[in-house]
């Protein structure tokens, strides 16, 4: 087609997803993860059904050809909302999520990893930047796995509280890496180390979370994201009502629980994970 064959109208936004809320007898949610509403260790189903978008800015680049090659991006994105709503809000009720309303993927070339934001004039349409830089970097044999788990990170950030802005970025970052960590999709490089401290983010958060699933009950972080629904993150009291102690207390008992070589000072407060700076969520 050439370029005079364009339309010359304007582009025009796209539809807001449906306003109701998605029913059992939905065909496109007749997948048995998304029917199961009445099993009570199922996780509930968010009041929009949300929209998927793929947007490749360089359909050229090494990244982007890895990523068309290993991943079917709807079914990537959908198994990504599966994990994250299944770790978060397991026998929660639908007004405990966040009402997102679409997630638009954008493969792009930029410094870092990925990142995940709002869009400006509706933050409950988020967006997950992934740097086909980053996709092309990774050895190929990790490449579909070390997506997925990219993926499964950011998508949490499309779906989990943060106490109004208030709570600390390194338990969000935990929070995510903890999910990524529990579907099995943790890279290799990932060790338990509890050589900062316990809001360092990442997977040292994460596997701190893991430790306090095993200690606290299995609900533990469904809680701690629960908690930091409504209000403002206020260290003492949340701590307590979580489980009982204070947080440094917890981080203790957690680095008891390492061997040696997982508390000593290596490289204090290093950057934990690969995610882009320019992460702020
Ligand atoms: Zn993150």
């Amino acid at each position: 087609m050439s370029p005079t064959s364009l339309p010359s109208s304007p582009p025009q936004p796209s539809a807001l997803p449906p306003s109701n809320p998605v029913s059992s007898s939905d065909p496109s949610s007749s997948g048995s993860s998304r029917t199961a509403i009445s099993n009570p260790h199922s996780y509930p189903q968010p009041p929009y059904k949300p929209l998927l978008r793929l947007e490749i800015r360089d359909l050229s680049s090494s990244g982007t050809h890895a990523f068309l090659r290993l991943l079917h991006a709807s079914d990537t994105l959908s198994y990504a909302i599966d994990t994250v709503l299944r770790s978060l809000y397991t026998n929660l009720s639908p007004h405990c999520m966040t009402p997102t309303r679409s997630v638009t993927l954008i493969l792009r070339s930029m410094p870092g990893v990925a990142y995940t934001t709002g869009k400006d004039i509706d933050s409950d349409h988020k967006e997950i930047h992934f740097s086909t830089d980053y996709i092309n970097a990774v050895p190929e044999a990790r490449q579909k796995e070390e997506m997925k788990g990219v993926l499964v990170h950011e998508m949490v950030h499309c779906w989990q509280w943060n106490a109004q802005g208030t709570a600390p970025g390194g338990l969000i970052e935990g929070i995510a890496d903890w999910v990524r960590l529990k579907a099995g999709l943790g890279p290799p490089h990932w060790k338990r180390r509890a050589d900062c401290d316990w809001d360092a983010g990442y997977e040292r958060t994460g596997y701190f979370l893991e430790f306090l699933e095993k200690e606290h009950g299995s609900d533990v972080v469904r809680r701690i994201n629960e908690g930091l629904r409504d209000c403002k993150y206020q260290e003492k009291e949340f701590w307590a009502k979580c489980c009982g102690r204070s947080v440094y207390k917890l981080w203790e008992e957690y680095r008891a629980s390492l061997k040696e070589g997982e508390i000593e000072m290596e490289s204090p407060c290093e950057e934990a994970s690969g995610e882009s700076s320019a992460n702020a969520k």
